[in-house]
Parts: structure tokens; C-alpha cells; sequence
């Protein structure tokens, strides 16, 4: 067992001001495999000074050399990818070939920022139409400054590439605070960022929860942005937090996203799309679609097609090939998701999802399809964040519609149609960020991830991910002057 009791800060590992620890799980054999510091304001405070000391210096280095650094990091991430792989996977307890493919989006998201900061230094001083004639105007992009991200336990070395390639492609440095739950992984990549040989304060790493370092980060004076990804609650205090001294915030939080069936869909690629939607990463997705209405003609044939498929999946070990299905990340997670299998009972829902045995350690719920929730239960408004599926009949686009959309969340949609046409024309009319037409979900580099309504604000990924982390200033001056 390791005792992590360091923080990363100007390229050194400095001994955390906090004498309390708390302790990391692998959520499979529920034992303990590290404790980690809890953090305490101070290094919050050492931190903030070596990225505020680092920035000039950073925020004058050419974007395409910087580009040279976050390809530095991809090379590093792959040459390790087997060992972050099985780590991400004992941490978080998902199936091995999941945080394979954490991986690879992790390398892509830095590979895409490594390109994208070339691009950047290419449109500075862009000459911009601006109706004068005498006067000539240029575009600048400035780095926002100092950055505070906060990210969560269930896509580990993935949320925080979404936020750390844009962030350093944009000439900003930063202070990075993963999850509690999930150290490990973001631990290793500190270490990855050493090799690549970024200047000291650049990438600055602290652990912790969110009293020791998550609020005092918020807070802090010397961030100019916030951008975290997690629960509602806790961006809400986020956002109050940035009030003070009108910093800017990117907020990706929660979701209780719809996939809607039509009667012409073909059978088993709606029930491919909705066990992948709701059985990747046990459920424990901030895009799980997890509310399905299916057309009324084909509802029974989908509801035995998903039962049967539930019923046949592997839950077990996340190192094991065999495994369809890890346990939950936590107990406390295991928890929150089996009091909304109790409160289904309670209220009388019906569920005839064939009930096997399960490992006999490890954080487990096995998954289940609830038939005609009503939407006002608990189970139908609120996130669950485990596999966890509701469902409903409706008897035309216009129900489903309407049902998908009655909804606080806005984050993604899965539209499965027979007419990819039909798809696209209720994608269209859908409140939400992403929406996957009879296709699975994808979060390329190049896309754009985030949510509307209370999934958040603002885009990661792609061009308006970057933008995130940018200052547009325009230089007019008299032309030929
Ligand atoms: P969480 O909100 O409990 O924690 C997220 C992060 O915030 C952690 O690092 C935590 O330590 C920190 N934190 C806790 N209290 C804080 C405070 N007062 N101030 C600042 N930081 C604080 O979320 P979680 O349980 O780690 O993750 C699950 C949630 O994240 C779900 O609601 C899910 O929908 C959401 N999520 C959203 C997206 C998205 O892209 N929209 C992606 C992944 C997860």
C-alpha cells in the first residue's frame, strides 16, 4: 500500500501541509490500496503561487512549441498505456477494455491540442474586416491566465485531458484537482508531465477532497478560471465561489439523458445502443441514457431483448477479459444507487430483469430495466449514476418528444430510428449538448462535449474547448501606419 502524502508543485513533490489521509479502495476486492492526503488550504495557496509564477514565462512560449509538450505528454501516455490502463481500472473498478479506451481518448484529446496550439499561433494577428477604411484590426487569443480544474472519479486521465490539453495549448498554467475517489491515475500522470519536461509551475497536481482543496481552490484569488466537471450540488458552490472577482467558469455536471426507440428501429441496434448506454462504466456516466421511451409497438419486444441481455452480461473482475461489467467505484456509490432500487420497490416498480448472483466482494448492483416509471418518481427525474434503466411506452415522436425534454438535464440523446432521416429530425428538436443518431456514443477531440439547460455551462473539446481558455483582444490601429 502506497502513502501519498505529497502534492505535485513546481515540479516537485512537496510534502502536503494536511495531517489527515484518506484512504483509496480497489472497488473490486474492496481493500485498500493507498491513502492520500486530504489536502489543505496551504498547498492550495503554494500551488496557485508557482502557476501564477510560471505563467508569464509560459504564456510568452510559441504555441506550436507548446503544442511540442502536449504531444510529449501523449508519447508518455502511450508508451505507459498498459500499466494506466490496469491502474484506472483497479482504481475505478472498470473493465479493463474501458480504460483501454479511456486511454486512447486521453492521447487523442492531447494529440488534437497539440495540433490545435500550432493552428492557434497561426491565426494570431488575423486581419479582421472591420468596415473602417482607414483603421486596420487584428485578432489576438491571450491566455485566460491561471486555471482551477476539478475534475471527477468515473472517466479518470480523460475529464482532466479535456481540461489540461486546451488549458496549456491556450498558454494558461494550471492547478489540477482530481477526484478524491480516483487518485491514482492523475498521480501517474504528474509523472508524465515531469518527463515531458514542461517548465516548473506549469502543471501543478493536488490532491485532495473538496474541504481540503476543492472550496479553497474555488476561492482562491489567484485563479482567473474555474472549470469543473461533476455533480450539480457541488458546481452550484462552484459558481458562487467564482462570483467573487467575476472569474469565468466551464461547468460539465449531471444528466438523466434520453434514448428514444421509433416503431420502424431495428431491435437489436436499439437494444445495443441502450445496454452501452446504460451498462458502460456500470451506468456511472454523466451522458448514461438512462430513461428509454420506445414506441408502444415495439416496447415488449425491446424490453425482453434488453432483460435477456442484462441477464447475459459478466459482472466480475475489471482485470479479467471475461468482464462486461465492473463494480460501482465506491460504496458510497453503491450505496446512493441501491437506495433507488429500494425506493423502486417501495413505490412498486416493476422490474423482471432475471436476477443472478453476484461476486461475492466488490462493490456490485446488477443492472436492471424498470417498465413504465412514472414520470413523477424519483427514479424517472433524478441522476442514479449506476445501471439503472427507466423506461416508458409513448405513442408517437411528438410523446417521446415532449417526455425526452421534460427534463431539468440537457446533457445527450441516442435517437434510434428506421429512417435516419426521421432520426435526425427529432435529434433536432431535442434539448441536449450531444445527440448520437443509431449510433453509440462518441466523444472525439474534435466534437464538442457539454450540456444545456442544468448539465452545465460552456463546451469542452474542439475549437470551443479551447476557446475556454482564451481571451479574444482586438488591436485597431491606422491603416499603413
Ligand atoms: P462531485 O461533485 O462529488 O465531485 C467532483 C469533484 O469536485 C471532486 O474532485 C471533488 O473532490 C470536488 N469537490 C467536492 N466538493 C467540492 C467543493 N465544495 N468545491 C470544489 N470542489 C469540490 O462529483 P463526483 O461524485 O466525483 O462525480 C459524479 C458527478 O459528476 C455526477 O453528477 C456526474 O453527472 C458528473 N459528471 C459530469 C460530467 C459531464 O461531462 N457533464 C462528466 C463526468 C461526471
Amino acid at each position: 500500500m502506497h502513502s501519498l502524502n505529497e502534492q505535485f508543485i513546481d515540479n516537485t513533490w512537496v510534502p502536503s501541509r494536511s495531517k489527515t489521509r484518506r484512504s483509496v479502495f480497489d472497488p473490486y476486492h474492496e481493500t485498500l490500496v493507498a491513502e492520500v492526503t486530504r489536502g489543505d488550504p496551504a498547498d492550495v495557496d503554494a500551488a496557485v503561487a508557482a502557476a501564477r509564477r510560471a505563467l508569464p514565462d509560459w504564456r510568452a512560449t510559441p504555441e506550436a512549441h507548446r503544442g511540442k509538450y502536449l504531444e510529449a505528454i501523449a508519447t508518455g501516455l502511450e508508451t505507459r498505456r498498459q500499466a494506466l490502463a490496469e491502474l484506472s481500472s483497479l482504481n475505478n473498478g472498470k473493465p479493463l477494455a474501458e480504460a483501454y479506451q479511456d486511454l486512447n481518448d486521453a492521447i487523442a484529446c492531447y494529440r488534437y491540442y497539440a495540433e490545435a496550439a500550432v493552428a492557434l499561433g497561426r491565426r494570431q494577428g488575423t486581419i479582421e474586416n472591420n468596415g473602417q477604411p482607414d483603421l486596420e484590426a487584428r485578432r489576438y487569443w491571450d491566455p485566460i491566465g491561471v486555471v482551477g480544474l476539478i475534475t471527477p472519479w468515473n472517466f479518470p486521465l480523460v475529464s482532466s485531458a479535456w481540461k489540461l490539453a486546451p488549458a496549456l495549448a491556450a498558454g494558461c498554467t494550471v492547478v489540477l484537482k482530481p477526484s478524491e475517489v480516483t487518485p491514482l491515475p492523475e498521480l501517474a500522470l504528474a509523472e508524465i508531465v515531469l518527463e515531458a519536461g514542461l517548465p516548473p509551475g506549469v502543471f501543478n497536481l493536488l490532491q485532495g477532497d473538496g474541504e481540503g482543496i476543492g472550496a479553497p481552490l474555488s476561492r482562491h484569488p489567484g485563479i482567473d478560471k474555474l472549470s469543473f466537471t461533476g455533480s450539480n450540488p457541488v458546481g452550484e458552490a462552484v459558481m458562487r465561489a467564482a462570483a467573487k472577482g467575476v472569474r469565468p467558469i466551464s461547468l460539465e455536471l449531471g444528466g438523466k439523458s434520453p434514448i428514444l426507440v421509433t416503431e420502424d428501429a431495428d431491435l437489436e441496434l436499439a437494444c445495443d445502443l441502450v445496454m452501452a448506454g446504460i451498462c458502460y462504466n456500470a451506468g456511472q456516466m454523466c451522458s448514461a441514457t438512462s430513461r428509454l421511451l420506445v414506441h408502444e409497438r415495439l416496447a415488449d419486444d425491446l424490453y425482453t431483448a434488453i432483460d435477456a441481455a442484462m441477464g447475459e452480461l459478466h459482472l466480475g473482475d475489471p482485470l479479467a477479459a471475461e468482464t462486461d461489467m465492473g463494480p460501482l467505484v465506491s460504496a458510497t456509490q453503491q450505496d446512493q444507487v441501491q437506495g433507488y432500487v429500494a425506493l423502486a420497490e417501495e413505490e412498486g416498480l416493476h422490474s423482471e430483469t432475471p436476477v443472478f448472483a453476484l461476486p461475492k466482494h466488490g462493490f456490485f448492483v446488477a443492472p436492471r430495466l424498470y417498465r413504465q416509471v412514472p414520470t413523477i418518481s424519483r427514479l424517472w427525474q433524478e441522476e442514479i449514476f449506476g445501471p439503472v434503466l427507466c423506461a416508458r411506452r409513448v405513442a408517437d415522436d411528438a410523446e417521446a418528444i415532449a417526455l425526452a425534454n421534460d427534463s431539468d438535464f440537457g446533457l445527450a440523446a441516442t435517437v434510434v430510428a428506421g429512417d435516419p432521416d426521421r432520426a435526425e429530425a427529432i435529434a433536432r428538436r431535442l434539448e441536449a449538448g450531444n445527440v448520437w443518431c443509431n449510433s453509440e456514443q462518441v466523444a472525439p477531440p474534435q466534437g464538442s462535449w457539454g450540456g444545456m439547460k442544468r448539465s452545465g455551462i460552456g463546451r469542452e473539446l474542439g475549437d470551443s474547448g479551447l476557446d475556454a481558455y482564451l481571451e479574444l483582444k482586438r488591436i485597431t490601429r491606422p491603416l499603413n501606419s
